[in-house]
């Protein structure tokens, strides 16, 4: 099988092509498919399957084709479409570099914002307009108590190495910026949990951000 097969957009399969991706890996082979049809999922998935552009592709495919999103003009507020919430600095970065080269040309705006690090640069990264938002989630609740960023418009949330951010404590801050969203109607928000291990925990989150969920393991 090809990415061609899967309808994801010219722009974004000349991107695929550019970035020498020919073949889906196993995680993509699925997990993009389920995610273009709109289904919430859960995938369990390791570092080095493909999962940053198993999520990804649906989301700027599905950025790319959604109708024009009239945008408030806040003062200085960014209102993203898509949010990727990642446990580290690096791993956002590597994201944020990823999702660049994947929507280049599309139009597809992407930010990052991490803590540890100044955070006026990547304010006027924001003010500057964003549609996918890599953040990492403490330096995400300090946009929000700024007001510098609303969640209002998120139509596709993922959150990578879910394990991870609960091991390094982030649910509070996870709870947090998910309430925020507040609960769309049935088929306007869509999300995908990505996390190497399934425990307990993770089948809670599970339970409480994804409705009628597809569970996937790579
Ligand atoms: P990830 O698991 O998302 O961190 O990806 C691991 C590495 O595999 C990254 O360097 C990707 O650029 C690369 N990669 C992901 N999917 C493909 C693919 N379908 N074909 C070739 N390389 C890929």
């Amino acid at each position: 099988s090809t990415f061609a097969e899967i309808d994801l957009g010219q722009a974004l399969n000349a991107n695929i092509q550019r970035c020498k991706y020919v073949k889906p890996t196993p995680v993509q082979r699925y997990a993009i498919p389920i995610s273009v049809a709109g289904r919430d999922l859960m995938a369990c998935a390791q570092t080095g399957s493909g999962k940053t552009a198993a999520f990804c592709f649906p989301i700027i495919s599905g950025i790319m084709q959604g109708q024009h999103v009239q945008r408030p003009r806040g003062p200085r507020v960014a209102f993203p479409l898509a949010l990727i919430l990642s446990p580290t600095r690096e791993l956002s970065v590597q994201i944020h570099e990823e999702a660049k080269k994947f929507s280049y040309q599309t139009g597809v705006r992407v930010v990052v914002a991490y803590g540890g690090s100044p955070i006026n640069q990547q304010l006027r990264e924001l003010e500057r307009g964003v549609d996918i938002l890599v953040a990492t989630p403490g330096r995400l609740v300090d946009l929000l108590e700024r007001a510098r960023v609303s969640l209002e418009l998120i139509r596709y949330l993922a959150l990578d190495e879910a394990d991870r951010m609960l091991d390094m404590g982030f649910e509070p801050q996870i709870r947090k910026i998910v309430e925020q969203m507040g609960m769309p109607p049935p088929g306007v928000r869509q999300t995908m949990l990505f996390s190497a291990t399934f425990p307990k925990e993770i089948q809670r989150l599970a339970s409480d951000f994804l409705s009628n969920y597809i569970f996937l393991t790579v």
